[in-house]
């Protein structure tokens, strides 16, 4: 059996199963957020009664973090949705925007969205938080109410998206009848170089295959070229997964992922105890690519879907009228690093954002220096807006006052996120490019797609 297979069997009580059978999968971990958490909640509630609880609250994970920083009262008000059912619910893991249990969240526009404007249990994006929080661990099924949940397969987890519906039953009974995908294996062989990163696997991968050339399929990474890649690497490229229509991704065991999960359970008083599944010598594949991380270039995926790839170098000629790094795929400490490496000393000639995706990456880049100057504040200094306001943003547009949105026609943006259909991040007349951290910076410098790597040869 393959990874994904046989932790499927696993959650169906099964010594074995094979694609195609369709099983009764328990659920490790359900998590919902700002968007889907209210609609939810309302099919939890007219299915299984007014007053019914939750299958176990203590694997019920629920994390605002679309529409927050934004002075619309609807999106305020779904917050408030969450907050209220949390405390009917005695839920431990509500990542609340405010202190106050009691309380309401409104968005302060006068107060701009630069400065932070959250409690001290905010978490910021859920799937970066996720794993941040303790929640992901090895051999667990994850179900969550957002396509990117896939991201967390990076943890030799099952994690896909479900809707609403099937949330609400999962809340209710903490398994959820699914199909089990047929398996793509991407094996990786060698090291990235300087100045191409995770992303451009991913974008490199989905070129290949089309962003529907896995759809209701598994996406298996493995071989030698894993060990280099850094847990924030294979989170990265497990959160794309989507982006060619995958189930899952999925990722093997090592000793990296044990560290990271170890300590993130420990740090965070989650469950520590977890069973990775490991691969079988015989395992059955519907496609199998060989990757040589060592050829790989730094990749650009042009409008108006993610798998039209492009070599950066190949599109100096496009000119762009914004920068964006953020969000669950770019918005990490080690994208922000990367960023940070080639925008140094240098200025951006366009509007360039930077939005952390969790409250702890702003502290992070807020802390950390580079000689007498923190990340922060070389990016600030290179041109960049940063925000201490950490979500996912710009990221889907949102509503119009959102930081980082596209508001006008024609705009074109080179941006570290993961998903560039018409219209995602504001304005469906705008064009977005998708790219790594690093070609976003030295796009932002030249204010034409750039090749980074020539800003990583000293
Ligand atoms: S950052 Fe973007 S892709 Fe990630 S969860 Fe938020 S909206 Fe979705």
């Amino acid at each position: 059996m393959t990874l994904t297979e046989k932790l499927l069997a696993r959650a169906a009580g099964k010594t074995s199963v094979q694609a195609g059978d369709n099983i009764w999968a328990k659920a490790d971990v359900l998590m919902t957020h700002d968007v889907c958490g209210p609609g939810t909640i309302g099919v939890f509630k007219r299915e299984f009664g007014k007053t019914a609880k939750v299958w176990d609250k203590n694997r019920v994970v629920i994390i605002p973090d679309h529409y927050i920083f934004t002075a619309d009262s609807l999106s305020n008000r779904n917050v408030d949705i969450l907050r209220d059912f949390a405390c009917e619910q005695g839920l431990p893991y509500f990542y609340d925007v405010i202190d106050d249990p009691k309380g309401h969240w409104v968005f302060d526009a006068s107060k701009g969205n630069m400065k932070r404007q959250y409690g001290s249990n905010y978490a910021g994006v859920c799937h970066t938080a996720l794993p941040a929080k303790g929640h992901t661990r090895p051999g667990e099924v994850l179900f969550g109410t957002d396509s990117h949940t896939c991201m967390a397969g990076a943890f030799n987890q099952f994690a896909t998206g479900i809707g609403n519906t099937d949330a609400g039953f999962v809340m209710g009974t903490g398994r959820l009848l699914i199909k089990v995908p047929e398996t793509m294996r991407f094996r990786l062989e060698g090291k990235l170089q300087p100045g191409v990163m995770a992303k451009d696997i991913i974008l490199h991968v989905i070129g290949e295959i089309g962003f529907d050339g896995a759809t209701y399929r598994a996406m298996q990474f493995d071989g030698p070229g894993i060990a280099s890649l850094s847990m924030d690497d294979r989170m990265t490229i497990a959160n794309m997964a989507i982006e060619a229509g995958g189930k899952n991704a999925i990722f093997e065991f090592d000793a990296r992922t044990a560290e990271y999960v170890e300590a993130r359970t420990r740090l965070n008083g989650t469950i520590q105890k977890y069973d990775p599944v490991f691969a079988d010598k015989n395992q059955s594949f519907v496609y199998d690519l060989t990757l040589n991380l060592d050829l790989l270039e730094p990749t650009v995926a042009c409008h108006p879907d993610p798998g039209q790839r492009k070599k950066a170098k190949e599109l100096s000629n496009i000119k762009l009228d914004r920068a964006y790094v953020g969000s669950c795929t770019g918005g990490k400490t080690s994208d922000f690093v990367e960023f940070a490496r080639v925008l140094r000393g240098r200025r951006v000639v366009i509007d360039t954002f930077g939005v952390p995706a969790t409250p702890e990456i702003v502290r992070d880049l807020q802390s950390t220096r580079w000689g007498d100057k923190t990340i922060w504040q070389i990016l600030e200094d290179a041109g960049v807006r940063m925000t201490e306001n950490a979500g996912c943003s710009a990221c889907l547009g949102g509503p119009v006052d959102t930081f980082g949105r596209m508001n006008q026609a024609g705009l074109k943006c080179i941006s570290a996120t993961n998903r560039n259909f018409p219209g995602r991040m504001g304005h469906k007349e705008s064009q977005v490019f998708l790219a790594s951290p690093a070609t976003v910076a030295a796009s932002a410098i030249t204010g034409n797609v750039t090749d980074p790597r020539e800003y990583f040869t000293n």
